[in-house]
């Protein structure tokens, strides 16, 4: 009997530390990203911590939503996003906490960090512009504001502002240049538009490569993907373009870039795996999968863009803080709305 009892007890604390063990071995994700390599990095750090990555997809603002909704009872470990404005605004609404880990302090460019702490940066894109090999001559091109030159006339392919990568452009002429140079640079590139907006940024490389419009405004990565797609209109889309860095000009602020960042929600109930998480995919194992894999950039400096992405040389990136991003971006809703950009 004695035996019994103790063997019941046995039982009884094995099944807690089960059960603790299963409660600190997954980590939920809501994330904005929609890219074949985020599974990857979550099946390689499962496979190397046992830790299991539960993922939410959805767009940040959804996200944002849910995690206002769900406020102390949240199961959202990490917050994910395409765009350090969504970063902003959740940390504005009080959903995030600081990080602090020297792992990743070590890890990523200090460039790219959010000044307040609240988040920090995986990956980062340019939105550059694009041009018909064919009907464009590079020396043409400039800057953003040069696109709305009269030379441009029924030329420019870009989606819909209803856009997040097109948002956050507009936010950051706001942030500097000013409302009135923003409304006016919007305004008068709708003029230029070769059709009405309408499909990804892959579409506009895809109708410049069918003769719609010369150039597109995209983000870097997707010429990426197109130049290492195995379908052969992708391939010949992306052939059919060459990339430019726009901004570049001394007096002029960098091409506009954007990051992929992740918060800590406010409440996290796996804190110390979602950290694990953290400092794991911006590790140079990580980060080199990202590169190779979606043509990103890194945000750890020590790791080196693929080699497609090299062959279009450095560039002076727009030094802006990001947060301003989300700062300027109901301004920069505001505009589009007046500009006629659908
Ligand atoms: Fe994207």
């Amino acid at each position: 009997m004695k035996n019994f009892t103790l063997y019941i007890s046995m039982f009884l604390m094995l099944g807690s530390c089960l059960d603790t063990a299963k409660e600190s071995n997954e980590i939920n994700l809501y994330s904005q990203r929609h890219y074949k390599v985020d599974e990857m990095q979550y099946a390689a750090f499962e496979k190397q911590t046992g830790i299991k990555v539960n993922v939410v997809k959805a767009n940040a603002d959804e996200l944002i939503e849910r995690l206002k909704n769900e406020g102390e009872n949240s199961p959202a470990d990490l917050f994910i996003t395409v765009d350090a404005g969504k970063l902003q605004k959740a940390s504005d609404l009080n959903l995030l906490q600081k990080i602090s880990s020297p792992i990743i302090n070590q890890n990523v460019d200090s460039a790219l960090k959010d000044v307040n702490g609240y988040w920090i940066p995986i990956t980062y894109r340019a939105r550059i512009i694009v041009y018909s090999k064919d009907r464009v001559n590079a020396d043409d091109l400039s800057t953003y504001a040069n696109l709305t030159s009269e030379e441009w006339k029924n030329k420019v392919l870009v989606r819909s502002s209803s856009n997040a990568y097109n948002q956050a452009l507009l936010s950051s002429i706001v942030a500097n240049k000013g409302v009135d140079a923003a409304s006016k640079w919007a305004t008068n590139l709708v003029k230029n538009f070769a059709r009405d907006p309408k499909g990804s940024d892959r579409d506009q490389v895809k109708a410049i490569a069918a003769g719609q419009g010369d150039l597109a405004i995209v983000n870097s990565y997707y010429i990426g993907l197109l130049l290492s797609s195995e379908k052969e209109e992708e391939l010949k889309a992306g052939n059919s373009v060459g990339v430019f860095f726009p901004n570049q000009g001394e007096n002029e602020s960098g091409s506009h870039i954007n990051v992929s960042g992740i918060g800590l929600t406010k409440n996290a109930p796996n804190k110390d795996n979602a950290i694990k998480l953290m400092e794991f995919l911006t590790s140079e194992s990580a980060q080199n999968t990202y590169v190779n894999t979606s043509y990103e950039y890194p945000a750890n400096p020590s790791v080196e863009p693929n080699e497609i992405v090299k062959k279009w040389g450095s560039f002076k990136k727009d030094n802006l803080d990001l947060n301003q991003l989300g700062v300027y971006r109901s301004k920069a809703i505001e505009i589009f709305d007046k500009s006629g950009w659908k």
